[in-house]
């Protein structure tokens, strides 16, 4: 899951980087409502952490804009704690869910993930293939009975895999939705991921088919 957070404050969007990464999110930051229209325009995100008060463009417009182009990835705005009238305005021009500031990094994470799952039209949190099953609010993998062990990139790759189950995944899809910009990427990092969760799977898991030339595919065990 790749996210972008739109937020001029440093400190704050610090800490979110650290929070949402450390759950396993892809994330970028950009602090100027013309830098998210860029990055917007040229990159595919699963959500938009977006603060109103830029140095730039103001956060609505940033939104609207987006709108208006036909971008339709869920957008979540972060207003001041007293911002009624920009909740209702952000709502308005196509916003999909509020944050007041200041707020628990725990409850942006589940609200992020919860516009996700309603963007991919599925209210369960719970991916299943087989008898695999991965809880995307409580992050725990279970094959059969038994709990695995994930690395946070390792449930990344596995997240995306399983939301596409039978369906050939890009190299290129996957490796957008595990790592940053910002990440120095090994040309040979995703297939590490792909091997450790092999093994992990074995036996009795879901297959992880290499299509050459191509990505991967999950196939029930
Ligand atoms: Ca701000």
């Amino acid at each position: 899951m790749r996210i972008l957070i739109v937020e001029d404050d440093e400190r704050l969007a610090r800490g979110m980087d650290a929070s949402m990464s450390a759950s396993g999110f892809a994330v970028d930051v950009v602090a100027t409502g013309e830098d998210a229209l860029d990055v917007l325009a040229s990159e595919i995100y699963n959500a938009v952490i977006l603060d109103l008060g830029l140095p730039d463009i103001d956060g609505l417009e940033v939104l609207q804009s987006l709108r208006a182009g036909g971008n339709a990835t869920p957008v979540l705005i972060l207003t001041a704690r007293d911002g009624v009238s920009d909740r209702i305005a952000g709502l308005d021009r196509g916003a999909d869910d509020y944050l007041s500031k200041p707020f628990h990094p725990r409850e942006l994470e589940s609200r992020v993930r919860a516009l996700i799952r309603r963007s991919q039209g599925t209210a369960d949190p719970v991916l299943r293939v087989g008898e695999l099953s991965l809880d995307r609010s409580t992050r725990v993998v279970e094959l059969g009975r038994c709990t695995l062990d994930l690395r946070r990139r390792e449930m990344a790759v596995l997240e995306t895999l399983m939301g596409r189950p039978g369906k050939v995944v890009t190299k290129q899809c996957l490796n957008s939705e595990v790592f940053n910009f910002a990440d120095a990427v090994a040309p040979n990092a995703l297939e590490v991921y792909v091997g450790r969760l092999r093994r992990k799977l074995m036996p009795g898991g879901p297959t992880i088919r290499t299509i050459r030339g191509l990505g991967y595919m999950l196939e029930a065990g």
